[in-house]
């Protein structure tokens, strides 16, 4: 790997993640994380970062589109804490956060807070992009607090 990447763990015994499901705008997302490489789909027409990716630009309706080097530094735009998930693949991670983050680029991402101070996480916070492996080669965008 010959960046610096931060690879964070799922806890013990929790279960595997749900796989996200790839989308063909989203495949050059996904198959950066396999070298934890956040990549961002912009329009070249409109100079437009977009997240998620898409088919078409939603500012310009442009279809000249490229991924490049996402920032690996964001601010929580919002945050909220899970005590307790219902959902069973998320078993064994509970209390966790969910996180609104805007980067620089002008997107927001929803992904989670982990590591260590993750539930004292607040709006305004600069927080840094980690990676969780998932089965199948993938890495999870996550974050850590600086
Ligand atoms: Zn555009």
């Amino acid at each position: 790997m010959s960046h610096d990447a931060r690879i964070v763990d799922a806890p013990s015994g929790a279960p595997q993640r749900f796989l996200p499901p790839i989308s063909d705008a989203g495949e050059p997302f996904w198959d950066a994380t396999r070298s934890t490489r956040l990549v961002i789909q912009w329009c070249r027409t409109c100079e437009q970062a977009i997240h998620f990716p898409r088919e078409a630009c939603p500012g310009c309706l442009g279809e000249d589109l490229e991924f490049r080097p996402g920032s690996e530094v964001g601010t929580v735009y919002a945050a909220t804490m899970i005590p307790i998930s219902a959902n069973p693949t998320m078993a064994g991670r509970g209390p966790y956060v969910i996180v609104l983050v805007d980067l620089p680029e002008g997107v927001r991402l929803m992904s989670s807070v982990v590591g260590p101070g993750a539930l004292e996480v607040a709006v305004g916070d600069e927080v840094r992009v980690a990676w969780e492996p998932l089965d199948d080669g993938r890495h999870l965008l996550v974050f850590v607090r600086e």
